[in-house]
């Protein structure tokens, strides 16, 4: 099986790595979409495609199997993005998603589609790190290590925060 996950990865969290840990139990090959690609430098966006990459592969360099980091950008339009993610990605099998478009779509297009549970999302959100970085507060526990290593070597954190700033 060759399985699929798509996020913004804005930035990749320790939400994410539990679930991908627990889906590259079922499958044998992973490939990991990283959607809205086109964005970075927006406070919602911050990271560009390539520095997710790097987070990514860096936080799931010890996964002992075959991993596809695939950039997708946004097309803005639904009805086709399935045949846009096709397009982009080696074949898969299956996708894991909790988001109710995705899954839709996904699901309209005849893909079988799984829904992993939320792991410990009071504190596990893209929005929520990125808002803990603005405000000064730790950040570091929620990201894997290789994630820390990426942000510092950007210098991400002066980033957001300028990102975040208004022009008074
Ligand atoms: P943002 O707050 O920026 O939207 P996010 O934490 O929701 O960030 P996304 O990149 O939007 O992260 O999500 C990618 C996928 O990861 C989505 O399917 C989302 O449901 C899932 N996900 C996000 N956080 C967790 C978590 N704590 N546990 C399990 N899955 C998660
Ligand atoms: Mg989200």
């Amino acid at each position: 099986i060759r399985a699929l996950y798509i996020g913004r990865f804005q930035p990749y969290h320790n939400g994410h790595h539990y679930v991908i840990n627990q889906i590259a139990k079922e499958a044998d090959e992973l490939i990991i979409g990283i959607g809205s690609a086109q964005m970075s430098h927006e406070p919602a966006d911050p990271f560009t495609a390539g520095e997710r990459v790097l987070m990514i592969t860096g936080a799931l360099q010890d996964l002992h199997k075959p991993l596809y980091v695939i950039p997708l950008e946004d097309i803005n339009r639904n009805v086709l993005w399935v045949s846009h993610v096709r397009a982009m990605t080696p074949p898969f099998h299956r996708i894991y998603s909790g988001n109710p478009l995705v899954i839709r779509l996904f699901h309209e297009a005849g893909i079988e589609v799984l829904s992993p549970a939320m792991y410990e999302r009071a504190t596990l959100s893209g929005t929520k790190i990125r808002g803990r970085i603005v405000s000064n507060e730790l950040w570091e526990d929620y990201v894997p290590p290789p994630v820390v290593r990426v942000i510092q070597e950007i210098d991400g954190i002066s980033r957001i925060r300028a990102l975040n700033q208004d022009d008074g």
